[in-house]
């Protein structure tokens, strides 16, 4: 992909906070329910905190009970990846920015109707836009 984000580790560093740097580089996961948008309801965009991409929409976000940020599908096709991860002892699939290569949490297939996915991701992982029409 042409428009792809590449920088180094300490690039990165540098830009992130230490617990983004953490969770979104080097794969970390932050404690359930200690993210800011575990509970959100604000309609709006969810952006990658590392590029901006877009990446899900509040309209497709539910309450999973997880403690983490739930959707049942990625804002577009593209803007998501996946890849399986059989890190700590369990085979799940990993859910990364398209377009920076960022950890963003995992899928998995007990979420609800029409997709019957639950994208978990990490509230560090992402920005919000609220939607200026309905604030
Ligand atoms: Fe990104």
């Amino acid at each position: 992909m042409s428009d792809k984000v590449t920088k180094s580790k300490e690039e990165w560093r540098s830009e992130l906070t230490p617990q983004q740097y953490e969770v979104c580089r080097e794969k970390g996961t932050e404690a359930p329910f200690s993210g800011e948008y575990a509970e959100c309801k604000t309609p709006g965009v969810y952006v990658c905190a590392c590029c901006g991409q877009e990446l899900f929409s509040s309209q497709t976000k539910f309450d999973s009970g997880s403690g983490w940020p739930s959707f049942w599908q990625p804002s577009s096709p593209d803007s998501t990846a996946t890849e399986t991860d059989v890190s700590h002892g369990m085979r799940r699939t990993e859910v990364t920015c398209s377009k920076c290569d960022a950890h963003l949490g995992h899928v998995f297939d007990d979420g609800p109707l029409p997709t019957n996915l639950r994208y978990c991701i990490n509230s560090v992982s992402l920005g919000l836009k609220p939607d200026p029409d309905k604030e």
